[in-house]
């Protein structure tokens, strides 16, 4: 049985036609009703989102009918592959919430299998040793419009073809030096199965393998006898496998397997706007650094979405949410978002972070003093109890975009002379501002209204806007780090070949924030707390870099999709910054406060590029 730890959204079991076509297997006795999938990642780079689906898929169509899915390694490319990336690979299966049990497997395990039953396609007269070049075997396979044409091996005897096969093996012949082919249609009309070839000669020392093998099987002979040996059911891939399935099927029609034999089904894969989901281009993002790795909180990897702060519960509901279908598409990013958010929203403690901040001098309020206002960790609609006490002292720090001198037209919040909520606190009313010299202010003044402690005014009067703050005094310094989309583009790799995808990276794709300040609640949580920090967004400690003394939190999400309005304001030419947030939610009751130091200078805001 597989075990799926904690699945509470896949008892809805939606229906795709893949779990249509497994459902309908069993309910005809199909493999004795068994359902046996496999996944089965090349150890070549980490898993991105869209192995995130495949592994949702395999897993989830096996659990349904109370089937295995078998974690297979397809590890025959000597010179991609390593231990890294065996290691990552599992440590993200798990983390998804999918336990493959016992049936832990690698392809190179089947190598002296695979080679004997490479020999007995030799024998049965289905396989060939070519010698002629790579060129010349593409030139002679013939076009779309043109069949193939035989080259001057083709027709070799089975005892030539089983010598030259064996010493390719004992490693009698340089790198290129030969093939084998299947024997199959020069004429096909589909390319592949014009006498494929099955095996190449590589002098590469394999991971596993050492330096045992010279030989090494190709994809599509590995992969359907690797089912078969493994009683595989139901092989899912991916649509471009589309034309494999023809081989698929021929190499086990035309070999002594167990029946009934394992069928390939294809499904879409997920293609997500902003970002880019083929290995080759992640992993030279990594080799040249544009990111930090392959756990950079930007990159589409399960390892950079964990570190992010995504939970898997998200990326489960996210694959739930897209469904299984027949043609390709880009999946809008804010879909995953909003995924996130919804698991978010009902867990995520508030506290309140003020990332760039701006000193608020409560006037009328004794130097020294601190109150201790209680603040709830969740909205009334969530549903769940608990509070904690935030520091009220003389000077504050606030957002800096929360103080406008000369306001745009529906500001909410503090403007000369006019009143704003602090949220849990009191209602402030701005007296004064403080500037340097280069006119910048650097400080505002305020007086505090005693009555309104809570937030609530007793006369009645209104008061549009709530803020977020924390003590100068008491609140701890900490980095945040802002992510945007990597790309700036919806499709990176449309250029194909003949562009370089690198040139849409998004310059803006970190925000690293240094003078950022956190209440100091957060210090009595476990590292792995994501909270919401009020008005900003969803954040996660860094796995990697923060520590008690250095904290660094990640943005995960914006609480709203920011960018997409950002977008349309700029289009309207209305204020983005203003579209992006507000201060609409009333501030609920709670308690007070304390004192200032420190804090000077700390206003400042440096905002660097980390990339
Ligand atoms: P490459 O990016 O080089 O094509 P890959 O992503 O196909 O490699 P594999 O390790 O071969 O890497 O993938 C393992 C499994 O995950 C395969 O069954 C594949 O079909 C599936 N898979 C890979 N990419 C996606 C995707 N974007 N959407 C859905 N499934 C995917
Ligand atoms: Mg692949």
């Amino acid at each position: 049985m597989p075990k799926m730890t904690d699945h509470p959204d896949r008892t809805a079991a939606g229906r795709n036609f893949i779990r249509a076509i497994i459902a309908a297997d069993v309910e005809a006795g199909k493999h004795g009703g068994a359902v046996v999938t496999r996944f089965p990642p090349e150890p070549n780079g980490f898993l991105h989102i869209g192995h995130a689906k495949a592994i949702c898929l395999s897993f989830g169509a096996a659990a349904e009918h109370g089937g295995v899915t078998h974690l297979r390694f397809d590890d025959t490319n000597p010179e991609t592959e390593n231990e890294l990336y065996v290691r990552s690979i599992q440590e993200d299966v798990r983390w998804l919430g999918f336990d493959w049990g016992d049936h832990l497997y690698f392809a190179s395990d089947y190598f002296e299998r695979l080679y004997e039953y490479a020999v007995e396609l030799i024998e049965a007269g289905l396989a060939y040793v070519d010698s002629a070049s790579e060129e010349e075997i593409r030139e002679y396979r013939g076009t779309v419009t043109e069949p193939g044409r035989p080259t001057a091996y083709r027709e070799r005897s089975v005892a030539e073809n089983l010598d030259l096969f064996r010493r390719m093996r004992e490693g009698d012949f340089e790198d290129g030096a030969h093939v084998l082919r299947a024997k199959i249609d020069l004429a096909s009309s589909n390319m592949l199965m014009r006498d494929p070839v099955l095996y190449r000669i590589r002098h590469a020392d394999h991971y596993r393998t050492g330096g045992d093998w010279c030989i090494y099987p190709l994809y599509d002979f590995t992969h359907c006898l690797s089912d078969s040996i493994e009683g595989i059911t139901h092989s899912l891939c991916t649509l471009e496998f589309d034309n494999n399935r023809e081989l698929y099927d021929w190499i086990l029609d035309h070999l002594e397997v167990p029946q009934p034999q394992p069928r390939q089904y294809e499904f879409a894969r997920l293609n997500v706007e902003y970002t880019l989901l083929s290995k080759r281009n992640l992993l030279r993002l990594v080799e040249e650094e544009r990111v930090e790795g392959w756990d950079d909180p930007r990159m589409p990897t399960v390892a950079g979405m964990r570190r992010r702060g995504i939970p898997a519960s998200a990326l489960r509901a996210f694959c739930d949410m897209i469904g299984v279908a027949k043609t390709e598409n880009r999946v809008d990013f804010a879909k995953l978002e909003y995924a996130i958010r919804d698991e978010l929203n009902p867990i995520a403690p508030r506290v309140m972070c003020v990332l760039r901040p701006l000193k608020l001098v409560v006037d009328n309020f004794p130097e020294g003093k601190l109150e201790e206002l209680e603040a709830p960790y969740f909205p009334e609609d969530v549903g769940k109890e608990g509070s904690r006490l935030v520091p009220f002292t003389r000077e504050l720090l606030i957002e800096r975009d929360d103080f406008e001198e000369d306001p745009p037209k529906g500001f909410r919040r503090l403007v000369p002379g006019g009143e704003v909520r602090l949220r849990y606190g009191y209602v402030v009313r701005c007296a004064d501002v403080v500037k340097d010299e280069n006119g910048v202010v650097t400080e505002v003044h305020c007086t505090y209204d005693p009555e309104t402690k809570g937030g609530s005014t007793p006369d009645g009067r209104k008061v549009k806007g709530t803020i977020h703050w924390v003590s100068a005094s008491h609140s701890l310094p900490t980095e945040v780090r802002l992510y945007d989309r990597l790309f700036s583009v919806p499709d990176p790799e449309k250029g194909g070949d003949a562009e370089d995808f690198t040139v849409h990276l998004n310059p803006d794709s970190l925000t690293v924030l240094t003078d950022s300040r956190i209440e100091p609640s957060i210090k009595a949580d476990p590292a792995d707390t994501t909270y919401q920090f009020e008005r900003t967004g969803y954040f996660v400690h860094d796995g990697v870099d923060s520590r008690p003394d250095h904290l660094v939190f990640n943005r995960t999400v914006t609480l709203r999709d920011s960018w997409a309005k950002a977008r349309k304001a700029a289009e309207v030419g209305a204020a983005g910054r203003e579209a992006a947030e507000n201060g609409a939610e009333e501030a609920r009751p709670s308690k007070t406060a304390r004192e200032p130091t420190g804090g000077k200078g700390s206003v400042g805001v440096r905002v660097r590029d980390h990339r």
